[in-house]
C-alpha cells in the first residue's frame, strides 16, 4: 500500500507555467511578481502594507529589527513554537520570555503574560498555533497598556481571522506599530518553497522592513529606471539579504488564488477526524468551532493521545502508523527543554508544565487538500486500530 506523507504541496499546472513564465522573462530575482504579490496579500488580509522576504523567520527577524529590539530587552513569547520565534530575539542578545499555553489550544496564555512585564519588555510575540487565532483582544490590550510592540508569528495562520478580520489585518487595533509575519514554507498553508511576508499599517515600519530586506540600501534593484540610472544606491544601515524571488512570488500569487479551496478542504478533513475521533477515550481532539464562527486554517491536526489509557507511548503510535504507511510529526518539542535554551536559562521541563506535557501526547496527522476522502478513511481506520490493538 502506497505510503501517505505527512505533507504534500498542492502545486498545479497554475503554480509552473507561472514560475516558467518568469524563468523565460528574463528577469528572476525581486521585480514586478514580487510587488503584484505583495499588493495582493496586502488586500487578501486588509494590511496597508505587506513586505514579501524569503522565510518567515526573516519577517520575524526584521519585525524585531524595525522596532528597536536592543540587548538586554525582554520579549514575551510561547515556548509551545518553532525555533524561529525565540531565535530571533536571541539575534539581538535580547530575552525570549517564555509563558506556558492553554491546556485546550496550546495558545499562549495571555492571562499569564501580565505578571513578568518589567521595564525591559519590550515586545509580545504570540504564535496563532495550528491556524487557530491567539486571544488577540486581550494581548492587545495589555500591550495598549503597557506600551508594548506586538510581532505576531503568523507562519500558521493564512487564512485566519479573529473577530472577523484576518490576521494581518489587527495592527490596526492600536497606536504602537505592530507586524505579523507569515511563512510560505513548503509545508505551509500556501507555500512558495521557500518566503515569508510582513504585513503591518505602519509606514515606517514597512519601509524600515524593505530596506534591511535589502542589505539597508535606499534603492531596491527592481527600481532600474531612475533618473541616477541603474547603477546608483547607498547603503543607510547594514542590513540582511532576505527579499524574496520572483520565481518564488510567482508560485505565491498562484496558491493565494487557491488558498481558500485548500483551506475548506482541511477543514473537512479536520471534521471528519474530529468525528471520528471525539467519542474515543484513547484521544484528545483539537477545538473544531471557534469563536464567533472565525477561520481556523487548519495547518496543522494536533491530535493527543490519553497516556493513561494506552499501554503504548506516542513515540511507539507513531511508529505504528508509520508501519501502516502513515506519515506523522510532533509539533512541536517545546523550547525549553532544548538543550540551547535549557542551558542558557536553566529551565526545567516543568518550568512550562503544560507545553511540557502536551508535547508528550501529540501527534500531528496528514491535513492537506490533495488528501482524497479514501486517504482519510485509511488514515482513521489506522489510527483507531492502534488505539484499540495497545488499549489498556
Ligand atoms: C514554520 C514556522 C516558522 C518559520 O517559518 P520559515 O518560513 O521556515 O522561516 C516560524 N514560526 C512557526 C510557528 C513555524 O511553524
Amino acid at each position: 500500500m502506497k505510503t501517505l506523507p505527512f505533507h504534500l504541496p498542492d502545486i498545479g499546472n497554475n503554480e509552473i507555467n507561472s514560475v516558467l513564465e518568469v524563468l523565460r522573462s528574463g528577469w528572476l530575482t525581486t521585480g514586478a511578481k514580487t510587488h503584484e504579490f505583495e499588493a495582493e496579500f496586502a488586500e487578501a488580509v486588509g494590511a496597508d502594507f505587506a513586505v514579501a522576504v524569503n522565510s518567515c523567520t526573516a519577517a520575524l527577524h526584521l519585525s524585531l529589527e524595525a522596532i528597536g529590539l536592543k540587548e538586554g530587552d525582554e520579549v514575551i513569547t510561547t515556548p509551545y513554537t518553532f525555533a524561529s520565534t525565540a531565535e530571533v530575539v536571541e539575534y539581538f542578545n535580547a530575552k525570549p520570555v517564555f509563558v506556558d499555553v492553554n491546556e485546550d489550544d496550546l495558545n499562549i496564555n495571555s492571562y499569564k503574560i501580565e505578571s513578568i512585564i518589567n521595564e525591559k519588555t519590550k515586545a509580545i510575540l504570540p504564535v496563532h498555533m495550528a491556524g487557530k487565532a491567539v486571544n488577540l483582544e486581550h494581548v492587545y490590550d495589555i500591550a495598549n497598556k503597557y506600551d508594548l510592540f506586538v510581532v505576531e508569528d503568523a507562519a500558521h495562520s493564512f487564512p485566519t481571522t479573529y473577530n472577523g478580520q484576518f490576521i494581518g489585518g489587527h495592527s490596526k487595533m492600536r497606536e504602537i506599530p505592530s507586524t505579523a509575519c507569515f511563512s510560505f514554507y513548503a509545508t505551509k498553508t500556501i507555500t512558495t518553497g521557500e518566503g515569508g511576508m510582513i504585513c503591518t499599517h505602519d509606514a515606517k515600519i514597512a519601509d524600515r522592513c524593505k530596506r534591511m530586506a535589502l542589505h539597508g540600501i535606499s534603492k531596491n534593484a527592481w527600481n532600474r529606471y531612475s533618473s541616477t540610472g541603474s547603477w546608483f544606491y547607498e547603503i543607510e544601515s547594514p542590513g540582511f539579504k532576505y527579499n524574496m524571488t520572483d520565481m518564488a512570488a510567482a508560485l505565491g500569487l498562484c496558491q493565494l488564488q487557491k488558498a481558500e479551496s485548500m483551506r475548506d478542504r482541511r477543514l473537512e478533513i479536520a471534521t471528519l477526524y474530529n468525528e471520528a475521533f471525539s467519542n474515543i477515550e484513547q484521544f484528545r481532539v483539537p477545538p473544531l468551532n471557534i469563536a464567533s464562527n472565525d477561520l481556523h486554517s487548519w495547518h496543522l491536526y494536533m491530535l493527543r493521545i490519553n497516556p493513561n489509557t494506552l499501554k503504548i507511548s506516542r513515540d511507539h503510535f507513531i511508529q505504528q502508523l508509520r508501519e501502516l504507511g502513515i506519515g506523522t510529526s510532533v509539533h512541536f518539542i517545546p523550547l525549553h527543554i532544548h538543550p540551547y535554551y535549557k542551558d542558557k536559562y536553566g529551565y526545567n521541563n516543568n518550568d512550562f508544565p503544560v507545553a511540557f506535557n502536551e508535547f508528550q501526547k501529540e501527534i500531528s496527522l496528514p491535513i492537506y487538500s490533495s488528501l482524497s476522502d479514501s486517504d482519510i478513511e485509511r488514515i482513521i481506520e489506522c489510527v483507531i486500530k492502534i488505539s484499540k490493538d495497545h488499549a489498556k
